[in-house]
C-alpha cells in the first residue's frame, strides 16, 4: 500500500508531494492545480492508500495498481526484458534443484 493524494471525485491518483505537510494533517483545502500551467488537476484531494503490486519473480519492485487498467499495466511488466530473465533465472534454478535431488535419490 501506498499512501496517496486522489481526486475526491474520481478515486483517480493526482501527482502531489505530501511530504511538505505536517504528519497527519487534511490535504490542502480548494483544487490542486498543475505548478507548471496553472490548470485544475483536481477540484478536491483527499488522501488514501492505494494498494500496489510486488512481482514474486522482481521482489525489488512494486507497481502501483491503477484503477481501470491493472491487468494492462502488469502485463508490460510480464513482457518485460528483466521481468523474463528473472523468470528464467528461477527455473533454471529449480531445474538444478529437482536434478539434484533425483541424483542423491539413486
Ligand atoms: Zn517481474
Amino acid at each position: 500500500m501506498r499512501f496517496s493524494a486522489v481526486n475526491a471525485a474520481t478515486s483517480d491518483a493526482v501527482r502531489f508531494d505530501h511530504t511538505s505537510l505536517e504528519p497527519g494533517s487534511s490535504p490542502p483545502p480548494g483544487p490542486l492545480k498543475n505548478p507548471d500551467t496553472g490548470d485544475i488537476i483536481a477540484e478536491r484531494i483527499r488522501f488514501q492508500y492505494l494498494p500496489r503490486i510486488r512481482c514474486n519473480d522482481c521482489p525489488k519492485k512494486a507497481y502501483n495498481a491503477v484503477r481501470g487498467n491493472v491487468e494492462t499495466e502488469f502485463e508490460k511488466h510480464l513482457k518485460n526484458r528483466l521481468h523474463r530473465a528473472a523468470v528464467e533465472e528461477r527455473l533454471d534454478e529449480e531445474k538444478r534443484k529437482a536434478t539434484g535431488k533425483k541424483e542423491r535419490a539413486r
